[in-house]
């Protein structure tokens, strides 16, 4: 077996050959690999090689692939029934988890993907505020519901328009480039009493990671409060990631709902969106506000999902974070050093290096990098064995799995690198 031929394969009865755009490599123009098996930092592809992982499954796996504990309470959820479609233990301990560890979430619902969270949170704001329209950045990506696909990040943005989705939909959307307070400020301006929320991701990480300037989530915290408007993280990324309480702990700033994802699910399908008790009762069967899911609250996710936290409680973040900051300094400089302009932005355990030579605080400035000298370098890294995302536009992850020699790894790749 070998990637070629079941990409062949995969691309007689997939669009691209894929389950998910961005897979098929297209903008590093080359193939995917086709994965086996993956443990701790290292995935395995069909033909045997191993790389260094940097991007663990778009981010569950904070702890690396196949933790034990993890492991042996999937298995022994496993063995007490894969799925009930009936309220179980796991659901209730991991929501108390959640609210114990990310106390503005007095109240929350448990859904199969981050893509159900924020549609759901969306919603539900519509219904609570009784208005249509929200406030999305450029570049931040929610999720493949219609409403946020308007200047969508990631793979989305490449797709030019929004083909499939109605204009009366896309009209409720109005954008603001990220970190821009005085963009939001005018749609609120003028049409303040119709804006039922502001969705933002607190810390970007679909463009590219781009951190929130100073006084940007405060801004928004504020003109929601001001007007009424519901203020929604989307912390699928940066939940339990940019510290254990997530973006809102890290930058002090209690939004009203939140939706997080991956990393609570341990590897398996999860999402969740919750906060403020007075908002989260107006979904049925309290409230009018209709959402539901066969798999919702599934025991294997959730029994996965609370092994992952407790054992993430053990975990040190503070010295992961500082040897990711130390090995992107170390990439930045052996790149610059080839003559390659890097900017560099890392919060916690994930981080970008953008071929730039100018700072990326949102995503004009991201669209503005050097995605073919990304492409070169992405080829000859995997080339190594450093398993990178296939694109510029996406940030990378460090583990809890990862090892010092990891990182010297990485380090002695980049230093072959050829542009
Ligand atoms: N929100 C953010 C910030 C994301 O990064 C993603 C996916 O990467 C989603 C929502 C959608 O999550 P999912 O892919 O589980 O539907």
């Amino acid at each position: 077996m070998d990637s070629k031929s079941l990409y062949a394969r995969a691309l007689a009865l997939m669009p691209g050959g894929v389950n998910s755009p961005l897979r098929a490599c297209k903008y590093v123009n080359a193939e995917p690999v086709f994965i086996e098996n993956a443990k701790g930092a290292y995935l395995w592809d069909v033909e045997g090689r191993k790389y260094i992982d940097y991007v663990f499954s778009w981010g569950p796996l904070l702890l690396g692939h196949q933790d034990p504990a993890v492991n042996a309470a999937a298995h022994e959820a496993v063995d007490h029934g894969s799925s009930y479609g009936a309220p179980c233990l796991g659901e209730v301990l991991l929501a108390e988890e959640i609210s114990r560890i990310i106390p503005s979430m007095e109240m929350m619902r448990m859904v199969s993907s981050g893509t159900e969270a924020t549609m759901s949170a969306l919603r539900l704001a519509r219904g609570y505020t009784g208005r249509n329209k929200f406030v999305k950045f450029i570049g931040n990506y929610h999720g493949h519901a219609d409403a946020f696909l308007a200047a969508a990040g990631s793979a989305a943005g490449t797709v030019p328009g929004t083909p499939g989705v109605p204009e009366e939909v896309i009209s409720h959307t109005l954008l603001a480039q990220y970190n821009d307070l005085d963009a939001v400020r005018k749609h609120f301006e003028t049409s303040g009493d119709e804006i039922a929320c502001v969705i933002v991701e607190p810390c970007a990480g679909n463009m590219g990671l781009v951190l929130p300037k100073e006084g940007f989530l405060q801004g928004l915290r504020d003109l929601c409060t001001q007007y009424g408007a519901v203020l929604i993280f989307d912390e699928v990324i940066t939940g339990f990631r940019l510290a254990p309480g997530g973006a809102q702990e890290r930058y002090g700033i209690t939004p009203d709902l939140t939706t997080l994802g991956k990393i609570i699910g341990g590897g398996f399908p999860v999402g969740c969106y919750g906060g403020k008790r007075e908002i989260m009762e107006h979904m049925a069967p309290v409230g009018g506000v209709f959402q539901a899911g066969t798999l919702s609250g599934n025991p294997v996710a959730m029994a996965a999902g609370l092994a992952t936290l407790k054992r993430l409680q053990e975990c040190d973040y503070p010295a992961l974070e500082a040897k990711t900051k130390a090995l992107t300094d170390e990439l930045a400089a052996i790149l610059r050093a080839k003559g390659k302009p890097v900017y560099v932005a890392q919060a916690g355990s994930a981080f970008t290096l953008y071929f730039s030579d100018a700072p990326v605080t949102n995503m004009a400035e991201s669209g503005r990098c050097d995605q073919t000298t990304f492409g070169i370098y992405w080829k000859q890294m995997m080339a190594q064995g450093i398993y990178l995302a296939p694109a510029g536009f996406e940030c990378a992850f460090t583990s809890f799995a990862h090892s010092d020699e990891d990182f010297e790894k990485t380090l002695a790749a980049a230093r072959a690198v050829e542009f």
